[in-house]
């Protein structure tokens, strides 16, 4: 008997499984942890089909792909999560999709969403590194910075989002962004969202109380066309 590869529905259904088990591991309620599968580089095809298996939310990491993906299935009921990095004249662009911004990290980024003046969620994202350039607002901004979201009335502030560094133990580096999260929570009490946890480090984001996964290959596969 030949074994055909698993399916798109095959590893889909493999997540959530997964998720299942860890949110069980963790005392969590699955149903309160968003899983957003990340469909960067493939063709909206692929997010039709996703959203046939009952996925609701995507995520994408740059605005001239997402933007025709968006646009070609915007007859279905879907959230778009934007998780790149974002220049502030790119905003308007990106708010043409996509309700849900997790990748914001400086002023002017929230100076141009309040120019824009159309509501959206806010997911602040942490530099986990000691790295400036690898996107993130660094801990010791964190709390500056989400004043200046809480100030501007369009802005709905959900929470934070974070990668855990190459070459460190992610459980400790969801540990961090958790203790972050308590903090921000004492100046803003209802973002509470945390946003961590990809394909290879979900179980770890989800023992540290992750609400929202950002999972790409392990449910899509790798990259068409070999790239
Ligand atoms: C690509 C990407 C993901 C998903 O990564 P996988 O390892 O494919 O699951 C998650 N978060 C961000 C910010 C990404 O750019």
């Amino acid at each position: 008997m030949i074994e055909s590869a698993p399916t798109l529905a095959d590893r889909l259904a493999s997540v959530r499984e997964q998720v299942a088990d860890a949110a069980r591991v963790a005392g969590r309620d699955a149903s309160a942890i968003t899983t957003v599968v990340v469909t960067k580089f493939h063709p909206a095809s692929l997010v039709r089909e996703l959203s046939a298996l009952g996925v609701t939310d995507v995520g994408e990491n740059r605005q001239q792909d997402a933007g025709p993906k968006a646009a070609e299935t915007s007859d279905l009921a879907l959230t778009w999560h934007f998780i790149g990095q974002l220049q502030s004249n790119k905003v308007r662009a990106v708010l043409e999709f996509a309700s849900v911004l997790q990748s914001v990290d400086r002023a002017s980024l929230v100076d141009a969403l309040q120019t824009a003046n159309q509501p959206v969620q806010v997911f602040l994202q942490l530099n986990l590194t000691e790295d400036p350039n690898r996107g993130g607002v660094a801990p010791a901004d964190l709390v500056g910075l989400a004043e200046r979201v809480l100030a501007v009335p369009c802005l709905s502030l959900r929470g934070l989002m974070a990668v855990a560094p190459l070459g460190v133990d992610p459980r400790s580096a969801f540990a961090r962004v958790r203790d972050a999260s308590e903090h921000l929570q004492s100046i803003a009490p209802g973002a509470n969202a945390l946003s961590m946890g990809m394909s290879g480090d979900f179980r770890a984001a989800i023992l540290e109380g992750a609400t929202h996964l950002r999972i790409g290959t392990a449910i899509t596969g790798n990259r068409p066309n070999g790239g």
